[in-house]
Formats: C-alpha cells, sequence, structure tokens
C-alpha cells in the first residue's frame, strides 16, 4: 500500500504530519509513504506547483493524502502557477471524478453546528457529486444578444456514461453504509436532468438491495436543513453537489472536522480535508488536525481495502473528543501536536 504525501501550504504540513503519526501508529504490515512538493512550496522550489516529479509519485501510489494549497506570496503569479492549480491538476491528470463528502456531527460537538443540536445530532451523510462534467466544463462565453446586450451562456451537459459511473458509486456507497441512496436533480425543467434520472433508475437494476429515492435540488437544500436525518447516500452533479455538500458540511459542524475523498474509476483516490491552507493560523500549531486523519480513515477504507483499520481511526477520534479533546476552533486550547496525541493515544 503506497501513499503518497503532498502537505502543501499553509497548515498543510502541521496536519499532515499528524496524520502520517496516526497511520504509523496503526502499526500495518506494507504500508508506505512517499512525499512530494505541491503548491506554493513545489513553486518555490521548483517553479512549478504541480511538478513532474509529483506527478509522477501521485502516478505510482494505490493513495494520495493532500494537506491544502495557497499561498500569499503566490497571489500574484500567473494562473496557471498559482498553489490552487496543484489540486485542480491532479483531479484531472488522474480523472478524479467522484467526490464523497460524509457529513457527520460527532455528538460531542452538536454545539458547534449552524443548526439546532436535536436537529444537528441527527446528520450523518455522504454526498457523492460528479466532478469532471456538468456546467462547469460545458461550451461556455461571452456573447451579444441580437439588441445588442452583452449575455454570458455555459451550457450544462451529461452523456449517459458519466452518469451511469457516478451513479454507480453513489449505490456502492449506500451498500456499504444504510441502503439508501437519494438522486438529486432538477427534472421537473431541465433535461440534463430528466437523462439524469432515467439512467440512475437503469443503473438501480443492478443494485435491488438498495433504496432509491429523487428529490428535486430545491427541495434537497430544503430537507437538508429541516430533517437531515433522512439521508444516507445524496448523488448528484457538479453543480447541485458543490452547492450542496458545502451546506451540508457546515451543518456538520467546524471545517476542521471534514474530509473528503475524489476517486477514479479504480477506487484509487485523493483524500483531503475539505479546508484550505489558513495562511492566517499557520505555523503556529493552532489548526485542528482531525480533517486530515479523518481523510486518512477514508483512504484506509476507499482506496487501500482496510476497513476495520478505519474504524478504528474514527473510533479513536470519538473517543479522543469524548474525553474532552478541543482545539481553538472547537472552543479548546490543545495544539496540533496535541490533538494527534489525544487520537493516538486511543489508538
Ligand atoms: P481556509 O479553509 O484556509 O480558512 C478559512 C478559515 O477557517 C480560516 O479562518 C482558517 O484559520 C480556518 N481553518 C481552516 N482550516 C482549519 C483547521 N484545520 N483548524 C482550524 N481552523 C481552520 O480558507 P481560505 O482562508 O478561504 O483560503 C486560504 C487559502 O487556501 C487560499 O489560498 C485558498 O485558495 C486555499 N484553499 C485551498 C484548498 C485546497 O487545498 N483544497 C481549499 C480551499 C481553499
Amino acid at each position: 500500500m503506497r501513499v503518497a504525501l503532498f502537505p502543501g501550504d499553509g497548515i498543510g504540513p502541521e496536519v499532515i504530519a499528524e496524520a502520517r503519526l496516526v497511520l504509523e501508529a496503526l502499526d500495518l504490515p506494507s504500508l508506505e509513504f512517499e512525499e512530494g512538493l505541491v503548491g506554493g512550496a513545489a513553486y518555490k522550489a521548483m517553479g512549478h506547483p504541480l511538478p513532474q516529479a509529483t506527478l509522477d509519485i501521485a502516478e505510482r501510489a494505490d493513495a494520495i493524502l493532500f494537506g491544502a494549497v495557497g499561498d500569499p506570496d503566490c497571489d500574484r503569479l500567473e494562473r496557471h502557477l498559482r498553489p490552487e492549480q496543484a489540486i485542480l491538476g491532479l483531479r484531472r491528470h488522474l480523472s478524479f471524478f467522484a467526490n464523497l463528502r460524509p457529513a457527520k456531527l460527532f455528538p460531542e460537538l452538536a454545539d458547534a453546528s449552524a443548526l439546532r443540536p436535536e436537529v444537528a445530532r441527527q446528520i450523518d451523510m455522504v454526498i457523492v457529486r460528479e466532478l469532471n462534467g456538468d456546467v462547469y466544463f460545458g461550451e461556455k462565453g461571452m456573447r451579444k444578444t441580437a439588441s445588442g446586450l452583452r449575455e454570458g451562456y455555459d451550457v450544462m451537459a451529461y452523456n449517459e456514461d458519466e452518469v451511469r459511473r457516478i451513479a454507480r458509486i453513489g449505490f456502492e456507497t449506500a451498500r456499504a453504509r444504510a441502503g439508501k441512496l437519494c438522486s438529486v436533480d432538477k427534472a421537473n425543467v431541465l433535461e440534463t436532468s430528466q437523462l439524469w434520472r432515467d439512467v440512475v433508475i437503469e443503473t438501480a437494476a443492478d443494485y435491488p438491495d438498495i433504496e432509491l429515492s429523487h428529490m428535486y435540488v430545491d427541495n434537497a437544500a430544503m430537507q437538508l436543513v429541516r430533517n437531515p436525518g433522512q439521508f444516507d447516500v445524496i448523488v448528484t452533479g457538479n453543480l447541485f453537489g458543490d452547492i450542496l455538500s458545502d451546506q451540508a458540511s457546515m451543518c456538520a459542524g467546524s471545517i476542521g472536522m471534514l474530509p473528503s475523498a475524489s476517486l477514479d474509476v479504480n477506487q484509487k483516490g485523493l483524500y483531503e480535508p475539505i479546508h484550505g491552507s489558513a495562511p492566517d493560523i499557520a505555523g503556529q500549531g493552532k489548526a485542528n488536525p482531525l480533517a486530515t486523519i479523518l481523510s486518512a480513515a477514508m483512504m484506509l477504507r476507499y482506496s487501500l481495502n482496510q476497513p476495520e483499520a478505519a474504524d478504528r481511526i474514527e473510533g479513536a477520534v470519538a473517543k479522543a473528543l469524548a474525553s474532552g479533546a478541543r482545539s481553538p476552533d472547537l472552543g479548546g486550547t490543545l495544539s496540533t501536536r496535541a490533538m494527534g496525541e489525544a487520537v493516538r493515544a486511543v489508538l
């Protein structure tokens, strides 16, 4: 099991160091690490945010654990040299088309949610978002209307293969959880969504054990805050998923708690916390490493076929929180290292 570690910028190296120590504490045979430079760190050392040497490491690896990129020193560089291009380049280069974001509230953190604690406590879902298609990748441009008005346009399109492969990830994810899949679309007005719904229904024939439902995206946005406990797995397109996954994750508490995965067709994946490089707290030992530690658990579950090890990490995080471990973003005083140690002490 070869893991590429890409710490990146800002708090990235601090949180990746804790996740690596947690993975090492599991004492798994045949787990190997290879580190590479990405983002501003790579630009400063090698003149590019995603150098070939880093791509080579990514290609050799079974999975990638990514910290964060983003460096205020690089904000004035040409766009293709900016640190953020590293993550976009890795997704594109390795065809990571499925983004999985679990949103689960640890009961001890109910007060950190934007929702009332009794509603927030119900949240335990995964949002599966398509990453490579939709309105973000269709034909786009600026033109003039017949009457001379400026008009911007972006074409929304999905072909059936693109829908089928993400639908399969949705069904498989539901199968590994409570067996419920909700497909979110806007089939009442969009042709793209009608095709989406038809293909999801066709794909369901291969998953008779999964309970499939459909919901319009406007209703889904409302239900996520009204009754989030009804969702197990949501599968949706790039645009709707972009919005709903941010909404769901903030309902579930601090940005320092939330992991994510981006997968290719073979379940090779890139795992990262949803937060950025947090330059405002970088180098101060204030970053919460739990999102990255939980990303490492996802990596063990989805790419490295080690579900028991993933359970051990998630259980250790829950116990550390239950025993009162809190970094500043959770209202406590523990340093990044001390939070990592609290998890390792349970392991
Ligand atoms: P951010 O997520 O870095 O920070 C937002 C706020 O949350 C800050 O106040 C920060 O201190 C806090 N925060 C973030 N992670 C935390 C953690 N683990 N523990 C405690 N507090 C935490 O978002 P931003 O400030 O908008 O962006 C900073 C840089 O990160 C930018 O350059 C941006 O482009 C980049 N970025 C990168 C990624 C990525 O690498 N995938 C994602 C988002 C933003």
